[in-house]
């Protein structure tokens, strides 16, 4: 049944590729999306802000197929909008920047759909800047001008008016040029611009596939066939062009380019995910392992209900956190139940979690390995003192064995199992991995699963990456030659020394 109040639209500009470039107000219009209508490869993390029950339809090219009409896709919007539906329509760079959002807002005004146009960081900016050049400085111009490379093939002849923009004062951007380029230099060189004027070809602008070609617009042509450069790609035409040697930052990050394989739980990946797109890594995210309750429930639910009754509660992950509070909800209790007893938390991640609990551990050890909690728990306590650990069905024995060593009351319950996945498309994924990292012993059990036999050949020539003594000793047990450890057991830990030593 349509509903009788008209829907709304949301023209989003998604930004330049790097997902950490949509705006605020894009990411909350995603999330409050009931259907996403998108026409190019956006990324990844962007499509998975909408909320799950959201209806995702891409209209852009697929191979072998045609891309949805304009005229279809402003149907589309109109039609979902008159069901009383709430449609983000996210456009790449900004919506008003040569996207073609003003033809869809004008059909969407003219058909009586209210709509809202959020704005995007543009390829024209974003892409020089990631390259290191900005298009205005003091020195060189006083103006920028962006244009199309590729005009509507129906009109008669260009009307870009070449002996304006050939001024040496302004700096050029053109977008959608690389099947012109040689017209458009030509007609620049003719209107009087020198043919040593600086030009720069930046493609996937933002991206950890960004390449950027630098010439003059006497050898900007040669270059570009040469090396093959194409489209999606700006190209700058200006002094602010050679800059780029003294300020070019991104694509000199250690780890730029790079592909780094993330085989941690899907929806642990996210963080780690978003850090290597600010270092300009491509993230793959594979998950080994996912988290699930675990084979017999009773134990924890009954821990918890007697909780009041221990010194200490141990929580050695996150997942570990999670399924307590989830138990604790379940039989509605809260964080009061814990009482006076006092908590550890295994590393900053774990006692983060708890943070977001009201509840501020003890005790976080320097170290985040099982010894490390073990000498410090018995440290804080005496014989006799009952601690519950509250961890994985398939952790190890070290830390109670350790505490009941020492005549500490241990109860060991598994708050939840971890299983081994194994996506379609894992062996591809490993495949272009450069870098693979490895962040708990688990994730090293389910890779060795996932690629069997083929566990050798698939890491030939890979950086392996752990993060942590305990996760490079399974991994090395599974027979992989491990190139780095992190010394600082996090994946902020993991980063730092993979930045210092990439491959
Ligand atoms: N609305 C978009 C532009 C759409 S037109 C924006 O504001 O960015 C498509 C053209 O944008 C491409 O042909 C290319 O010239 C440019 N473009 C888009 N993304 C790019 C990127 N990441 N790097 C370089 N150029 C890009």
């Amino acid at each position: 049944m349509p509903k009788s109040k008209p829907g709304k639209v949301f023209l989003v500009g998604a930004g330049p590729g790097d997902p950490g470039l949509l705006t605020l107000k894009g990411a909350r219009a995603i999330a409050a999306a009931d259907v996403l209508v998108y026409d190019y490869l956006a990324a990844a993390p962007i499509v998975a802000l909408a909320p799950p029950d959201c209806e995702k339809i891409y209209v852009g090219k697929k191979a072998g197929a045609h891309t949805l009409a304009q005229e279809d896709i402003t149907q589309l919007l109109v039609r979902l909008a008159r069901e009383g539906k709430r449609i983000v329509r996210l456009k790449g760079g900004d919506p008003f920047v040569f996207g073609r959002g003003g033809e869809e807002a004008d059909e969407l005004a003219a058909a009586g759909i209210p709509f809202e146009i959020v704005p995007g960081i543009t390829s024209a900016i974003a892409a020089p800047a990631y390259a290191g050049i900005p298009l205005t400085h003091r020195e060189h111009n006083t103006a920028f001008t962006i244009a199309t490379g590729h005009e509507d093939p129906t009109k008669p002849e260009s009307t870009l008016d070449y002996a304006r923009l050939a001024d040496p004062h302004q700096t050029l951007v053109f977008l959608m040029a690389m099947g012109n380029l040689a017209e458009i230099v030509g007609k620049l060189r003719e209107r009087g611009l020198p043919g040593d004027r600086p030009v720069a070809i930046v493609r996937e602008g933002t991206k950890p596939t960004q390449e950027t070609l630098v010439g003059t617009l006497d050898t900007i042509v040669a270059q570009a066939q040469r090396t093959g450069i194409g489209a999606p790609a700006i190209v700058v035409i200006g002094d602010v062009v050679r800059l780029r040697e003294r300020i070019r930052w991104f694509d000199v990050s250690p780890l730029f380019g790079k592909r780094v394989l993330i085989t941690r739980p899907v929806h642990q990946a996210a963080e780690f995910a978003a850090r290597l797109w600010e270092i300009g890594a491509e993230p793959i995210v594979a998950p080994t392992i996912a988290i699930g309750p675990p084979d017999d429930p009773s134990p924890a639910q009954r821990a918890l209900e007697d909780v009041r009754l221990y010194d200490w509660i141990v929580f050695t992950s996150q997942n570990g956190v999670d399924a307590f509070f989830r138990e604790l909800a379940r039989i509605s209790r809260d964080t009061r139940a814990l009482g006076e007893a006092s908590v550890a938390a295994i590393g900053p991640k774990t006692a983060q979690a708890l943070r977001r609990h009201g509840v501020r551990p003890e005790f976080v050890p320097e170290r985040f390995i099982s010894e490390d909690v073990a000498d410090g728990l018995l440290e804080r306590t005496s014989p006799s003192d009952r601690i519950l650990l509250f961890r994985a069905q398939e952790a190890r024995d070290v830390l109670p064995e350790r505490l009941r060593g020492r005549q500490r009351h241990v109860d060991v319950v598994a708050a939840y199992k971890t299983t081994l996945v194994h996506d379609d498309d894992f062996e591809e994924k490993v495949g272009r991995a450069d870098i693979v990292t490895f962040t708990s012993a688990s994730t090293v059990r389910g890779f060795v699963a996932a690629l069997g036999a083929g566990l050798r050949a698939a890491v030939n020539g890979k950086t392996i990456a752990c993060i942590g003594p305990v996760t490079a000793d399974a991994a090395r047990e599974a027979g992989l030659n491990v190139d780095l450890v992190a010394e600082e057991f996090t994946v902020e830990g993991l980063l730092e020394t993979l930045e210092r030593s990439p491959a």
